[in-house]
């Protein structure tokens, strides 16, 4: 089988050993607990509670419903009562209105939670599923996957990428589901291909798996429209638009969406959620973290619910043997810091990373060499040690003429910097400040078109 990559990225140590032979341990929270639900649990509007404090709420019903066409509801994942609706904090460092349900201990199911034959579903109902299951891009991004999954009329869909690359180190939950779920990835797969027959699905795993490259490609060996590819273990191989590259040596356009260059990307957790919410009537309630680094007791992948507070995952999950110096929410290139563990965790959640002081120990950052070793692994062809000191001197217009909008976040230009330049971080918040201006400057042209008409 070919090994297939994109241009530039780096080569970080995987660091996958500590967890990748732990199979999945299922946490349940502890009985009378409480539960979190921010009703922004994804990219688009934020959800509105439909339930009142005191209700008495089951497993999978749901507890906030999605008012925008961009937008996904949320459902309890323990049975209890509701004893708020209060903001709380989220991972992102913000806070979001959130229903907080008191875990009774008794897991009582919903009664709307039915079985279906996806193949006696017209698209309609499959989609309506997909939106009514609360699936979103479970592997970080958030976006609501029914939306993704119905590109405007005249789209012509050719391929299905199954994103299971899984490039950030440390984390080892989508391998896992791989080798332990692999009926439900590729029976979620052929959902979404009823929806696209033009389409081929192909499943893009790193080399590193070899296993899971195995496994799969025996599965679907006689399947016609699905295939598995092997990719090289480079980062970012994940994001989406290298994910493309590598598979179909397609480019999408900046700010551009996948389906302009005819393809839809979804993570392995999301379309196994998809297979759960079509096939099992059961929406997102559930979700497989990795624990790892070198201060957790026991690192491993463990599937909690969806709400628990990542103190109440470390708390059932033996804590910690050292004192964790830095804690991060996702990966380490990508992942956000913590400070603290009393966050919710939501369905976008999929690991937590608890350093050592030595493993998080970041030299200080001195002056720019002018080596280029940041533009030599951009994955985006951006001039990063540029865009930091326009950062640096908040020339935003500067940053937006030199495409610091086409900044994926990877991090490879902090990662590959000998100086230590903290180059990621500062064009982040360029991006996050000139995006916002761009989304101001759009609302306002807008209502001046329609005050016009
Ligand atoms: S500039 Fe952005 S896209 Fe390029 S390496 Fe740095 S973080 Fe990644
Ligand atoms: S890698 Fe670091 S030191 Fe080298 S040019 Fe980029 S910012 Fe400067």
């Amino acid at each position: 089988m070919q090994t297939l990559t994109f241009k530039r990225g780096v080569h970080p140590p995987d660091e996958k050993a500590l967890t990748m032979d732990k199979p999945i341990k299922v946490i349940l929270p502890k009985e009378n607990s409480e539960l979190f639900f921010p009703m922004s649990q994804h990219i688009g509007a934020p959800c509105e509670p439909c339930v009142q404090k005191g209700d008495y709420v089951k497993v999978g019903q749901k507890l906030g419903e999605a008012k925008g066409f961009v937008s996904s509801p949320i459902f309890s994942s323990v049975s209890g009562e509701v004893v708020d609706i209060r903001p709380v904090l989220v991972p992102l460092g913000v806070k979001s209105l959130a229903v907080v349900v008191k875990n009774d201990g008794k897991m009582e199911e919903y009664e709307g939670i039915k079985p279906r034959d996806y193949t006696q579903m017209s698209n309609e109902e499959i989609l309506a599923a997909v939106k009514e299951g609360g699936v979103v891009g479970m592997g970080g991004a958030g976006f609501p996957t029914h939306v993704k999954l119905a590109p405007p009329p005249g789209t012509n869909i050719d391929y299905v990428l199954v994103n299971a690359a899984e490039c950030e180190p440390y984390l080892t939950c989508d391998y896992r589901l791989m080798l332990e779920q692999p009926e439900k990835l590729i029976k979620g797969l052929q959902i979404v291909l009823k929806l696209h027959p033009n389409a081929k699905g192909v499943i893009g795993i790193e080399d590193n798996k070899p296993e899971a490259i195995k496994l799969l490609s025996d599965m679907v060996k006689d399947i016609p429209n699905i295939e598995v590819a092997s990719l090289l273990k480079k980062f970012p191989q994940g994001s989406e638009k290298h994910l493309i590259y590598a598979i179909t040596q397609r480019e999408v356009p900046s700010g551009a969406l996948p389906s302009a260059v005819g393809c839809i990307v979804d993570n392995v957790d999301t379309i196994i959620s998809v297979y759960n919410a079509v096939c099992e009537g059961k929406p997102v309630m559930r979700k497989i973290v990795t624990v790892s680094g070198g201060a957790p007791a026991n690192p491993g992948n463990y599937q909690i619910r969806v709400g628990m507070t990542y103190k109440d995952l470390m708390e059932q999950i033996g804590g910690f043997k050292v004192e964790p110096a830095k804690m991060v929410a996702g990966g380490p290139m990508m992942g956000i810091a913590m400070f603290t563990l009393d966050v919710a965790t939501t369905k976008t959640s999929s690991a937590l990373l608890c350093f050592t002081p030595a493993e998080a120990f970041i030299p200080p950052e001195r002056n720019c060499i002018r080596c280029a070793k940041c533009v030599e692994h951009c994955p985006m062809g951006l001039q990063p040690f540029m865009l930091n000191q326009l950062s640096l001197r908040g020339d935003g217009e500067g940053f937006v003429a030199n495409h610091g909008l086409d900044c994926i976040e990877c991090g490879s230009c902090s990662y590959e910097c000998p100086a230590k330049r903290q180059l990621a971080q500062s064009i982040k918040a360029t991006k996050k400040i000139e995006m916002g201006k761009a989304r101001a400057k759009a609302d306002a042209e807008k209502k001046a078109a329609e005050s016009k008409k």
